[in-house]
């Protein structure tokens, strides 16, 4: 497949100090992600998961290495241009679904977009139109509270690739949900990047949905290595 790339981390370092301790994560990782593909990542608790998908995002800067997304390469841009990178071209599904409890559903999909200066009618109904390929056209009016845990992740998805982002990065996205649920989630999140073109890169422990994806990675002493 020779699909644009869309993201690419090369020889990246990520170390943490915790008092007398030295925990180094990352080791030289390197990955590449094109658009149209869907990668799982699936590792042990504490291998780096978290710390590789927050790197990726431009939410941590690496200790060492480059992160491209684009092309573009991120690692020496200021934090306003990191925002700005971050804002147009990455989507970030976190496991709780984060959505702002006193919005709507709708609401909380098109505040990106009205951050991103889209008018108000535009990001309307873009966002009703995702609300309805996530099929929960008919929870638009509702708070998050007011949502089940699927749900909410479908409205957190639809709000993470509410500004057509390239790259969608999801961290154990359907870690809180029943197995039935996280299936869905699963698939509505497939669709989507079929659709779309994106590329997402998910993080679970879940292998039945991972073997739904199109590539399996883990990480190996603090490298990113690919599975059968
Ligand atoms: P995973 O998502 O695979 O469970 P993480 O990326 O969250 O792994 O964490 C990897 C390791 O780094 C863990 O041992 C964790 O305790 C450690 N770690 C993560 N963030 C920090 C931090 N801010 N300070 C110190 N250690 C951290
Ligand atoms: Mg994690």
């Amino acid at each position: 497949m020779n699909a644009r790339v869309a993201l690419q981390l090369s020889g990246v370092d990520r170390h943490y100090s915790q008092g007398d301790t030295f925990l180094s994560i990352l080791k030289g990782a390197d990955f590449t992600l094109r658009a149209g593909e869907t990668v799982a990542l699936v590792a042990p608790s504490g291998t780096g998961k978290s710390t590789l998908l927050h790197i990726a995002g431009l939410l941590e800067r690496p200790d060492a290495g480059e992160v491209l997304i684009n092309g573009r390469s991120c690692g020496t841009m200021n934090d306003e241009a990191r925002t700005a990178v971050r804002r147009s071209d990455i989507g970030f599904v976190y496991q709780f679904h984060h959505l702002l409890p006193e919005f709507t559903a709708l609401e909380n999909i098109m505040m990106p977009q009205l951050i991103a200066g889209l008018g108000k009618s535009e990001a309307k109904e873009r966002a009703a139109a995702l609300l309805d390929y996530m099929r929960i056209g008919h929870r638009a009016e509702h708070r998050p509270s007011e949502l089940s845990g699927g749900e909410q992740q479908r409205v957190a998805i639809a709000r993470a690739v509410a500004n057509a982002p390239l790259v969608l990065l999801a961290d154990e996205p359907t870690g809180n949900l029943d197995p039935e649920t996280a299936g869905y989630v699963f698939e509505a999140l497939k669709a989507l990047v079929r659709q779309s073109g994106l590329a997402a890169m998910i993080a679970t422990h879940n292998h039945q949905l991972a073997s739904l994806m199109d590539r399996r990675v883990t990480i190996e002493d603090g490298k990113v290595v690919e599975q059968a």
